[in-house]
């Protein structure tokens, strides 16, 4: 369909209350010009889903078509890739400029707050696997950060379904579109609910819409018709022309527009003040033109095209030639149908007077067979894997540890790219909800969410974050993104060459394994402490507050541990800008520490020291007393209290 006037298909510079005419004329147009491209999704799903794909609603007759593809090696290596690639957690860590303390400790609680985030809306536990096998499987997955209706007080996480998102080719040639496109349909009573709650006038607009789009649902959705009442859709976003002034954050004219319409009303209609779209795209193979790539079905498609016309060959074969030929002389009193009926026997006349002969033959040739088995594995390495991963076996001949880890080693590398992009993935989703975030907190005074930590939940507020120039990478600690088994061997290796003390292996050993967390969290509970106490003297805000200062606990520190991780963070946050007050509160921390181990050394005498810590805690620390260890020669995790009364406290 060509485009009225050139004028149409400039939806954005359309008046206030005409835009959804444009932009029917475009959704129509693009969908139609791209036509080859949902073709080609539908393909390279129905190679993934085999005989289910073929349900697609799209297609009237809604039977369900087995499949006929006997070796899907599409849908095994989407699947490896997926185990392989989306079973790491790469957290996104907001980092501040060095020298400013103020900022990194806020960019810290930032990473918190967006990891907050993560957790709440499942982008790891469900939707970076999805949009991961969207993106094997058609080439990008779309990931949509949004706010549910324009007042919403929450960023919301949505795949988007690949083949409704579009983009004019022309306007996306060079991977920087100006304009995106999102065209679905809607149930009519949430569409009516989410942009016409209290507008009678509008809500009938949109359930006309409703009714008009029924015949043209009618032909695509065969079943939609009485069960469902469902309009279409169209949103759009035009980019502001002012990229300079968006990256400056200037104030402006602000070109960019967003709107929603249906085919009778346009239902949003309002500035986008960003410079950026809301979604975020993971590619498998970044696209030469174009923002969507390529996946590994459309890689696959030869392969798999001559896996079809191979299992063909060979069935014909086997059909033909399964059970063999009677060689039977003209003339003989043998009845052929008798041996040919229902089998693939095949009688062959032969010389008169000759015996019959029943001759069995190799439906098709050795070489054919291993032609056909050899394109499975061919198919796996064209994407970079192994029979071995694919089927989770060891590949015959290989039995050593160390064989196997080297080929696990190629097949990451092969994925380096595709780890890289999941990565830089997971950081455009975190920058999505920081632009979300900063605009809710524009808009109705502030944002705050709850953060689950470790045996709590933290509240963070954006006023309490806010950074006003940070940078996103992945986080550092490498060891924790690995594999639990992959883990286990690296820690293993650190802890048998001493590099790695109990406690710490216990503790990274641990990450993600639930059963023996518990365990953990009571041994390493002191060191969480130490960790903790320091982290908030250097974060204080005022360190001249006596309660600024948080003092070691005599009964739970483990003291040479304690000092030196002291001394390391004093070290690191002197470098790091932290201002001299709070420095101070950890000098004077050092300080107490050493008062309290020499008194540890000296009460460690011939008197004992049973009696006196139980006087001396009976009357004040009735909780604590039942936890203290029994008297006796003490370790450094339970020094005695002295019996003198409070420690000396520096500062
Ligand atoms: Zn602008």
């Amino acid at each position: 369909m060509a485009l009225s006037s050139a004028r149409s298909s400039r939806w954005w510079l359309e008046e206030e209350g005409t835009v959804h005419g444009a932009l029917f004329a475009i959704a129509d147009y693009i969908r139609e010009s791209q036509a080859w491209q949902t073709d080609a999704d539908n393909f390279h799903e129905q190679m993934w889903a085999g005989g289910r794909a073929y349900t697609d609603i799209t297609d009237s007759s809604m039977s369900y078509e087995p499949s006929h593809v006997a070796r899907n090696v599409s849908r095994q290596a989407v699947s490896t890739y997926v185990a392989k690639v989306f079973k790491h957690r790469p957290m996104p860590e907001f980092l501040a400029n060095k020298g400013n303390w103020r900022d990194q400790r806020r960019a810290r609680k930032l990473t918190q707050l967006i990891e907050g985030e993560f957790d709440r809306d499942k982008i790891f536990k469900k939707w970076a696997r999805l949009v991961g096998r969207d993106s094997g499987i058609t080439g990008r997955g779309i990931l949509k950060v949004d706010l549910e209706s324009t007042d919403s007080k929450v960023p919301h996480a949505e795949r988007v379904r690949c083949k409704s998102m579009f983009v004019d080719t022309a306007d996306a040639e060079l991977g920087d579109p100006r304009n995106l496109y999102h065209i679905r349909t809607v149930d009519v009573g949430v569409a009516v609910e989410r942009f016409a709650p209290d507008d009678e006038e509008l809500a009938d607009k949109i359930r006309a819409s409703g009714k008009n789009d029924a015949s043209e649902l009618v032909e695509q959705h065969q079943l939609t018709v009485a069960t469902v009442d469902r309009v279409r859709v169209v949103e759009s976003w035009h980019l502001c022309d002012n990229e300079q002034a968006h990256r400056e954050g200037k104030d402006h004219d602000c070109s960019g527009r967003h709107c929603i319409v249906v085919r009778g009303a346009d239902l949003v209609d309002e500035v986008w003040e960003f410079d950026r779209f809301p979604v975020a795209i993971l590619n498998y193979e970044e696209p030469l033109e174009g923002i969507f790539g390529t996946g590994i079905c459309e890689l696959l498609e030869g392969f798999q095209y001559e896996q079809n016309l191979m299992s063909e060959k060979v069935s014909n074969g086997h059909y033909s030639l399964g059970g063999g030929f009677i060689l039977n002389p003209t003339g003989s009193d043998l009845v052929a149908e008798d041996f040919t009926n229902d089998t693939n026997w095949k009688e062959i006349k032969h010389a008169p007077g000759l015996a019959p002969q029943w001759v069995t033959v190799e439906p098709v040739a050795q070489g054919t067979y291993q032609y056909m088995r050899d394109l499975g594995p061919d198919a796996l390495a064209e994407v970079g894997l192994s029979q071995m991963s694919v089927e989770s076996k060891k590949p015959a001949g290989i039995t050593s540890g160390v064989a196997l880890n080297t080929m696990d080693d190629v097949e990451t590398e092969r994925f380096g790219m595709q780890g890289y992009a999941y990565q830089q993935w997971c950081i455009d989703v975190a920058e999505l909800y920081v632009m979300w975030i900063r605009h809710i907190a524009k808009k109705h005074g502030d944002y705050s969410a709850k953060v689950p930590l470790r045996g709590g939940v933290l509240e963070l507020s954006w006023k309490d974050v806010s950074v006003d120039h940070y940078i996103v990478r992945i986080h550092s600690s490498a060891l924790m993104r690995l594999s639990p088994a992959a883990r286990r061997q690296a820690v293993d290796d650190l802890f048998a060459k001493g590099q790695m003390d109990g406690t710490t292996y216990l503790r990274y050993l641990g990450g993600g394994e639930a059963d023996v967390e518990a365990e953990i969290d009571v041994i390493t509970a002191n060191r969480l402490l130490t960790d903790e106490k320091l982290e908030a003297m250097l974060d204080a805000e005022d360190p001249s507050d006596p309660e600024a200062y948080i003092p070691p606990s005599p009964y739970t520190t483990d003291f040479a541990w304690s000092k030196a991780r002291a001394q390391n963070r004093l070290a690191k946050a002197e470098s790091s800008g932290c201002p001299e007050g709070n420095l101070q509160l950890v000098r004077d921390w050092i300080l107490d520490i050493d008062a309290l181990e020499q008194r540890a050394s000296g009460q460690t005498g011939p008197q004992g020291v049973g009696a006196p810590i139980a006087t001396a805690l009976a009357p004040g620390l009735p909780g604590t007393a039942p936890g203290l260890p029994a008297p006796g020669p003490m370790g450094p995790e339970a020094p005695p209290v002295p019996p003198g009364g409070p420690l000396p406290v520096a500062a």
